[in-house]
C-alpha cells in the first residue's frame, strides 16, 4: 500500500492524506451504530483536477473510492462496504464561485454545507428555497444532490434541493471530468439551465448515492426571500395521522403555496417533552400530534390571505391554535425565524442518551402515510420479543415510530420512519448479538415498507440500495439498464462499490 500512499500523496500533498488509525476509523461509520467499514486512506482533494487523478489510480491499482460529504448520511452510503479503500472527504471545497444576482443562480464548491451557503446568501436578501436536508448545518450540497435531499425547510413549496439544479460538474469514475445542461456547449458563457443541448445527464447524477461520478461543482438557482411570512402551530384532535393527512390533501387541493407543512406525531411529541427537548410543549396539558405550516408572501394582504385559507382548513379539521409566541407552543415560528430546521434532527436522533436511531427515510403519497405508520406499529409489536432483549439490559425499550412528516413536491410527503435501539457496547459492556438483532431488526422493517407498500427510498445509503435488490425488488429491465449505464461510466465498478449490489455485495 505504501506505493499507493506515496502516488496520492503527490497528487495532494501529505496534510491532506492520512492513513493512520484513528483518522480511519473516524470516517469508518456514518449516523447509524450498526454498519461500519474501516478505509485504508482518507483523503481531502482540492479540486476537480486531483479528483481526476486520484480515480485513475484508483482505476490502475483497482481500488474502491467512497465519496464522502458531511457524513450525515443515516445507513451507510458515505463509508465503505466492508473494510478498505479511498474514503474521499469533499468538505476541503466548500467555497461559494459565483453569485450570478442578475440570473439568480448561485455555483459552488460541492463540499460546502447548506448552513454556509445559505449564511452567504442571505447578505444579499437570497436563499436556497429548499434549505437542503435538516442536517443542513453539516450535510454538503454535493451530499444532498446525490440523496435528492429535502427536509431543511421550504420542502412544500420548493421540493427537494434537485428541482433547483441548473449545472453540475462531475469528474466521471475513469477521471473524466463533465458539465451538465447549459456547460455542456463549451462556447457557453455561465450555467443558466438545466434542460437542452440533449438529454438531462444532470439528472443521472441526483439521487445517485455516489455511484455515477464525483459531484465536484453546483450550479443552483436561488430566490429572493419573500418579505411577508407567518407561522402557526396547531394541535391535532384524535386520529391524528388521518386528520394531518386530510389537511395535506385539502391544502394541496386548494392549491395554497405554502412554504412548510409538517406533522409530528403524539409519539415524538410525549418522548420529546419527557425528554425535555420540547420546552415549548410542556405546559400543554394535552400531548396529542402537531401539525404547523408556515407560508410567505410579497404582501401583507396576500399574506393575510393564505393564512385564511389554510386557517380555515386546519379548524374546520378540528385542530386548535396555539399561541404565537415560541413560548406558546408556536414551534412554526422557531422553525423558520430561528432556524430551527437545522437544529430540529440532530436533537431528535440522539433523543435519550445512548439511544441509536436505526432509520429509513422515503417518499409515499400523503393519503397513504396514515396506514403506513399503523402498519409500523403493528411491526413493532411482532418484535416485542426482540425489543425485550434491549429492555431487559438496559431497563428502556426501544422505539418504533416516526420522526415529522412533511408534505414536499406535488401531493406526496417524506416519511422518516425506523427504530431507535441500543447499540452492542452498552453502559461499558458489549452486548453479544446486539449489532446482528439491530440489523436483522432494521431490514425487516424497510424490507415491510418496501415489499408491502412499494415506498420509494431517495437517499438509499447502502442499505436501501441493497436491500431493494436483495428483495429483487427493482423491475428486472430498469436494473438491468441501470447496471449497464453503470459499467459503461465505471467499468472496474471503482466507486461506492457493493451499493446496488450489482456485482454481488463485498467490496472485492
Ligand atoms: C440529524 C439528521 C437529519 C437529517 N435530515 C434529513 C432531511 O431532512 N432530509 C434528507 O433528505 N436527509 C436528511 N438526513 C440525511 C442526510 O444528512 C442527508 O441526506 C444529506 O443530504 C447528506 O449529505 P452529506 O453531505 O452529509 O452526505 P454524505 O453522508 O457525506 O453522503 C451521502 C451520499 O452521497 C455521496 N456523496 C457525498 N458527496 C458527494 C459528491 N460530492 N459527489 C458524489 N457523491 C457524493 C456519498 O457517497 C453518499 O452515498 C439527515 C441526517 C441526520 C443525521
Amino acid at each position: 500500500m505504501t506505493e499507493i500512499y506515496q502516488k496520492l500523496e503527490n497528487i495532494v500533498k501529505k496534510e491532506f492524506i492520512s492513513n493512520s488509525l484513528i483518522v480511519r476509523h473516524a470516517y469508518s461509520r456514518v449516523v447509524d451504530p450498526v454498519l461500519q467499514g474501516i478505509p485504508d486512506i482518507v483523503i481531502r482533494p482540492k479540486d476537480a483536477k486531483e479528483i481526476s487523478e486520484i480515480l485513475k489510480v484508483a482505476n490502475e491499482e483497482n481500488i474502491p473510492v467512497i465519496p464522502r460529504g458531511g457524513g450525515d448520511d443515516e445507513f451507510g452510503g458515505s463509508k465503505p462496504i466492508g473494510d478498505g479503500g479511498i474514503v474521499l472527504d469533499m468538505k476541503r471545497m466548500d467555497n461559494v464561485l459565483k453569485l450570478d444576482e442578475d440570473n439568480l443562480i448561485v455555483t459552488v464548491e460541492a463540499g460546502i454545507s447548506w448552513g454556509k451557503l445559505d449564511e452567504y446568501l442571505c447578505h444579499y436578501g437570497l436563499y436556497t428555497g429548499c434549505m437542503g436536508p435538516g442536517s443542513g448545518m453539516t450535510a454538503s450540497v454535493g451530499g444532498g444532490i446525490s440523496h435528492q435531499s429535502v427536509g431543511g425547510g421550504g420542502c412544500a413549496k420548493y421540493g427537494a434541493c434537485t428541482n433547483q439544479l441548473v449545472s453540475l460538474e462531475v469528474v466521471l469514475p475513469n477521471g473524466d471530468i463533465i458539465e451538465t445542461g447549459s456547460q455542456a456547449n463549451k462556447f457557453s458563457k455561465i450555467p443558466f439551465n438545466r434542460f437542452g443541448n440533449g438529454p438531462d445527464l444532470a439528472g443521472l447524477f441526483c439521487g445517485d448515492n455516489g455511484i455515477m461520478g464525483v459531484k465536484t461543482k453546483v450550479s443552483l438557482q436561488v430566490f429572493p426571500r419573500p418579505p411577508f411570512a407567518a407561522y402557526k402551530t396547531f394541535l391535532l384532535p384524535r386520529k391524528d395521522r388521518q386528520v394531518s393527512s386530510q389537511i395535506m390533501l385539502d391544502v394541496r387541493r386548494k392549491g395554497i403555496d405554502v412554504y412548510d407543512l409538517m406533522y409530528i406525531m403524539d409519539l415524538i411529541m410525549r418522548v420529546g417533552c419527557d425528554q425535555g427537548m420540547f420546552p415549548m410543549w410542556e405546559q400543554l396539558k394535552k400531548k396529542r400530534g402537531i401539525i404547523f405550516y408556515t407560508v410567505e408572501a410579497n404582501s401583507e394582504a396576500e399574506l393575510q390571505e393564505k393564512v385564511k385559507q389554510l386557517d380555515t382548513i386546519i379548524l374546520d379539521n378540528k385542530c386548535e391554535a396555539l399561541g404565537p409566541e415560541i413560548s406558546d407552543g408556536n414551534i412554526a415560528k422557531w422553525h423558520y425565524v430561528e432556524q430551527g430546521h437545522w437544529q430540529f434532527y440532530h436533537n431528535l436522533w440522539g433523543m435519550v442518551p445512548a439511544l441509536e436511531p436505526l432509520s429509513c427515510e422515503c417518499f409515499v403519497p400523503a393519503n397513504m402515510y396514515p396506514t403506513i405508520l399503523d402498519d409500523i406499529d403493528q411491526w413493532d409489536m411482532e418484535h416485542a420479543k426482540d425489543m425485550e432483549i434491549f429492555t431487559k439490559v438496559t431497563g428502556m425499550r426501544p422505539i418504533t415510530g416516526s420522526g415529522p412528516i412533511f408534505l414536499i413536491d406535488g401531493n406526496n410527503v417524506e416519511l422518516t420512519c425506523g427504530f431507535t435501539s441500543f447499540p452492542s457496547y452498552y453502559n461499558g459492556e458489549n452486548h453479544e448479538g446486539w449489532d446482528e438483532l439491530n440489523l436483522k431488526l432494521w431490514k425487516s422493517l424497510m424490507g415491510m415498507l418496501t415489499t408491502k407498500w412499494g415506498v420509494q427510498w431517495y437517499m438509499m445509503g447502502e442499505m436501501a440500495s441493497r436491500i431493494m435488490a436483495q428483495l429483487d425488488a427493482y423491475l428486472p429491465d430498469y436494473y438491468k439498464t441501470l447496471k449497464a449505464i453503470k459499467k459503461v461510466l465505471d467499468p472496474k465498478n471503482i466507486l461506492s462499490r457493493g451499493k446496488f449490489e450489482f456485482w454481488g455485495d463485498g467490496n472485492k
